[in-house]
């Protein structure tokens, strides 16, 4: 797992942080990288250079520098130490450079396609996961915990199961679906370790990926989502199904984007409609396949591992609740 610094409060508490499976050197550079990013922002601001000559201030420039000092000598061995336990990959050290989590809007691979489905898990999880699978297709679906039902239901959570171990890839799609973009930076932490800690119960899986509500989001959510170690997802297709699309017309726009040949697709479904289902999806299939793509994970299409962490699922007790 590459090195990542960790702000959340949540993910402080002892129990998160190993849920989360982040190691001690990652907790202990946190600390003290709050501290310094508080002096680096002091040392650049205006007033402060103001006041510096003043024979108070100069002292209190030097306690202060100390302690930037200290703590940079800090996290440069505490980052030295995660390097070398660690070996980062370039999105990782992207990532860390920039505090801003990856956003994905398209497949890489060409040829592929990723067809996905959001606001699940619901009563139609079953049969699509049943008719990708009867194509040789592997769909990818982005559950919420509380939106249509709640996750830990015991027949979401047979759904969740069966489309896991179907082979689809499963992501986060947060908590309640609420729009990231209206949250602070807790309430974002919030919606999104919730869901995480759901489908590592449910299914023993830590999710690399999230698609945020609606798709909105902005640089605190992404701010958010890199210190979870999440990378985001959009698409670059729309079926239509959640904005009133009829089965037709849905149809017509799966028939244009094939006709303009693209080398790739990250399509845009909900699972929670029956005529996505039993409809849109088995057109969509034959009409991408026909045309020679190859029905894969988002995963897979991006070239990058679906999960952090795969682990065994856990025993149901009363905390699993929404
Ligand atoms: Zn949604």
């Amino acid at each position: 797992m590459p090195c990542t610094f960790i702000l959340s409060p949540q993910a402080h508490h002892p129990n998160n942080l190993h849920a989360f499976g982040f190691t001690k050197c990652q907790m202990l550079a946190n600390a003290d990288f709050r501290v310094a990013f508080v002096l680096v922002y002091l040392s650049k601001s205006p007033l402060f250079a103001s006041i510096l000559p003043s024979t108070f201030n100069s002292l209190l420039f030097l306690a202060r520098a100390t302690r930037m000092l200290t703590s940079a000598i800090f996290i440069g061995l505490a980052a030295a130490a995660c390097a070398t336990a660690h070996p980062t990959n370039p999105e990782a050290e992207s990532r860390q450079q920039t505090g801003l989590a990856t956003v994905y809007s398209s497949c890489k691979v060409k040829g592929d396609v990723a067809l996905t489905f959001d606001d699940g898990p619901w009563v139609y999880l079953n049969q699509i996961s049943d008719t990708l699978k009867a194509a040789g297709a592997v769909g990818t679906f982005f559950f919420n915990g509380n939106n249509y039902g709640c996750i830990y239901d015991a027949e979401d959570r047979k759904r969740v199961k069966y489309a896991y171990a179907q082979g689809h890839m499963i992501g986060s799609h947060t908590w309640a679906h609420k729009d990231l973009k209206t949250l602070t930076y807790d309430q974002i932490h919030d919606e999104m370790w919730r869901v995480e800690q759901a489908l590592q119960r449910i299914i023993g899986v830590t999710p690399a990926f999230m698609r945020p509500p609606y798709g909105n989001y902005n640089n605190l959510v992404r701010q958010v989502a890199s210190t979870r170690n999440q990378s985001l997802v959009i698409w670059d297709f729309d079926s239509g199904d959640s904005v009133g699309a009829s089965v037709a017309e849905s149809e017509t726009r799966y028939n244009g984007v094939v006709s303009k040949h693209p080398e790739t697709l990250l399509a845009l479904n909900h699972e929670t409609y029956n005529t996505t289902a039993h409809q849109v999806l088995p057109y969509a299939i034959s009409k991408l396949q026909g045309a020679g793509y190859r029905l894969v994970s988002l995963a897979t299409c991006l070239g990058l591992p679906a999960y952090h962490s795969i682990g065994t699922p856990a025993t149901p007790d009363s905390t699993w609740k929404c």
